[in-house]
């Protein structure tokens, strides 16, 4: 089989992607990224279920690399619609002249390491075949949307649309009876608008989670404005890794009346920025219980039924431990009489019938289901490529007791092969996009290295590897976030190791700039 030599592959057309695959172009590289969808977006490219929008503030979920993409794009409103958000990523591309570089509607399959050669060599579904110096995963961490898996799904005869890769011509709800499966945030901002539509909602929750409302609005003029003045401080922030915003101690220690009073932030327009503003959020019992009991309270104050405000607020595990939803309208839904929650506690879902959802205690006839059941975060779409290091080992058997790999971006044993935002790096704990940013300008210090010493090869560490992944467990531990079945635990894919997979700490960037600055120790150079 004749291979096409390149010197880098990027997969993934998402934020990350694109920028990686800019800047090493930009390098003189000679690139092939290849993404699985017809276009570039990623994330926003398949999840177009109505509602979707960013729950970071629109004026910080962009780039911030590139002044001309920012100063040349106007975002409408405080959190932006996806496709708002979509139209934003195809901007990117097209003044980054992005699309040439890639082959789209194309699936990475394979990739196995040729040890002799010091190479990757990948194959995709189209039949291409290449070999490549370097392999960069910019595959995104929620980007394999959980199938559902109940029995009788083929009986079904109306449409089951799964929020993660969302029907482009859309779904018709308009005096439709539907389900929805899941309350997490994709459920969440969608509820509302089905709502609006159909003639019957039935919600199918397991889980009640925490959600914050997001005040959204236009963006007025004076916010612009002074975003702007301070946007000089905030790159510096994210270069640098500092806080960027003013907070109290970490040491903070309210007494009950005051910590009543400052929780109050959390529904005050903060929205998720607003859970950082309360010091050991996710490590002090006392402080997050109020947290917890101050959105419970808010609930109530939302639903007009008690028993169901009760049954809408969550008791099982301490807030933010679980990605807390930012909605619009989501609780006083509940109000409307086309919503009825089918609380699973009560019976859980045994069979998709012809009709509809059939659980321990009822059937419940319907003519669409959504399917809002989540992803397999930060390592499905790894494990789902087979990815072969030295030897021939698979990322999968590597992999078997939990994602062992350095700072979310390396693994020992697979040389030359990257990833963005992967497990051990903060990646979904915050900003994604600049979260990706972070990433792909390490990688591209890297390779610029070794080209400038001539390498051909660069692996971690065992040991650097194994004291990385010792940290990441320590931090996770010192932290109430292990208290909750989370994907960010893996606990909603069956058989899926139990590890805490995105990094706690704050100290990431800065611990990136450091192993810049000290020349790259735990990893090692080679030819
Ligand atoms: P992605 O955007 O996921 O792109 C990865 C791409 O890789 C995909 O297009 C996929 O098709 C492609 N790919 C994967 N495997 C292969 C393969 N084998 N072959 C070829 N192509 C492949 N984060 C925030 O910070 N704020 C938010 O408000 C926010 N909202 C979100 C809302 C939703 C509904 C979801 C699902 C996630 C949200 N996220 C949010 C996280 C979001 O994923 C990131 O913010 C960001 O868009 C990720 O960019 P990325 O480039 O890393 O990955
Ligand atoms: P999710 O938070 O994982 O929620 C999935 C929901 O499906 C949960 O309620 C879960 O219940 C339920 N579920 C899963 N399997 C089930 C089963 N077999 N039977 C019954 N219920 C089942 O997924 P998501 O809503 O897609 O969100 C994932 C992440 O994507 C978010 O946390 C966030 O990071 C990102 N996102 C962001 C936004 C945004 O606001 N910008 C919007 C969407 C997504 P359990 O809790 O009991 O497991």
């Amino acid at each position: 089989m004749v291979r096409r030599e390149i010197d880098a592959v990027v997969v993934g057309a998402g934020f990350a992607g694109m920028y990686m695959s800019y800047l090493l172009r930009k390098e003189g590289y000679d690139v092939q990224g290849i993404e699985a969808a017809a276009d570039v977006g990623g994330t926003w490219f398949w999840n177009r279920y109505p509602g979707a929008r960013c729950d970071i503030p629109s004026l910080l979920y962009q780039y911030s690399w590139n002044e001309e993409i920012r100063t040349s794009w106007r975002w409408s409103e405080k959190y932006a619609t996806q496709p708002e958000i979509l139209a934003y990523a195809n901007h990117c591309a097209d003044l980054l002249d992005i699309r040439p570089l890639y082959r789209f509607q194309t699936r990475v399959t394979k990739a196995e390491w040729d040890e002799a050669a010091d190479r990757w060599l990948v194959d995709t579904d189209k039949g291409e075949a290449l070999s490549a110096r370097y392999l960069v995963m910019a595959t995104g961490a929620l980007s394999v949307p959980k199938e559902p898996d109940f029995p009788g799904l083929d009986r079904f005869k109306g449409p089951q649309p799964v929020t993660g890769r969302w029907p482009h011509e859309g779904v018709d709800f308009k005096g439709k009876r539907v389900a929805v499966v899941g309350t997490g945030s994709s459920a969440i901002q969608s509820l509302p608008h089905i709502a609006a539509d159909a003639a019957q909602v039935y919600v199918f929750q397991r889980t009640p989670n925490f959600s914050l409302p997001a005040l959204n609005a236009p963006i007025p003029d004076e916010e612009r404005e002074a975003f702007e003045a301070a946007w000089p401080l905030y790159k510096q922030a994210i270069d640098t890794g500092e806080p960027g915003v003013e907070m109290l101690p970490e040491d903070w220690e309210p007494s009950d009346e005051e910590l009543a009073e400052h929780v109050k932030v959390l529904w005050n327009g903060g929205g998720l920025v607003s859970t950082v503003m309360i010091p050991r959020l996710t490590k002090d019992e006392r402080i997050n219980e109020a947290a917890c009991e101050f959105v419970r309270s808010q609930i109530r104050a939302q639903v007009n039924d008690p028993v169901l405000a009760e049954k809408l607020s969550p008791r099982s595990f301490p807030i933010s431990t679980k990605r807390a939803c930012v909605d619009t309208d989501y609780y006083v839904t509940y109000n409307r009489e086309n919503v009825t929650l089918v609380d699973l506690n009560e019976g859980a879902i045994v069979e998709v019938t012809e009709k509809g959802i059939r659980t321990t205690n009822a059937e419940y006839e319907v003519d669409v289901i959504v399917w809002a059941l989540g992803f397999d975060a930060m390592t499905g779409a790894l494990t789902r490529v087979d990815i072969r290091g030295k030897d021939g080992t698979p990322l999968k058997d590597a992999w078997h007791g939990g994602p062992a790999m350095w700072k979310g971006m390396m693994v020992a044993g697979f040389p030359n092969l990257f990833t963005i935002t992967g497990p051990g790096s903060p990646s979904v704990l915050m900003n994604v996009i600049l979260a990706g940013e972070h990433n792909v300008e390490f990688i591209a210090d890297v390779i610029d290295r070794m080209r400038e010493q001539g390498e051909t090869r660069v692996e971690v560490s065992e040991a650097a590897q194994e004291a990385w992944v010792d940290h990441v467990r320590r931090e996770a531990e010192a932290t109430l976030f292990p208290r909750a079945n989370s994907w960010y635990m893996g606990a909603n894919i069956p058989g899926k190791p139990r590890v805490m997979l995105p990094y706690v700490g704050i100290d990431y960037k800065k611990r990136l700039n450091q192993n810049v600055a000290a020349g790259f120790p735990g990893l090692m150079f080679e030819g």
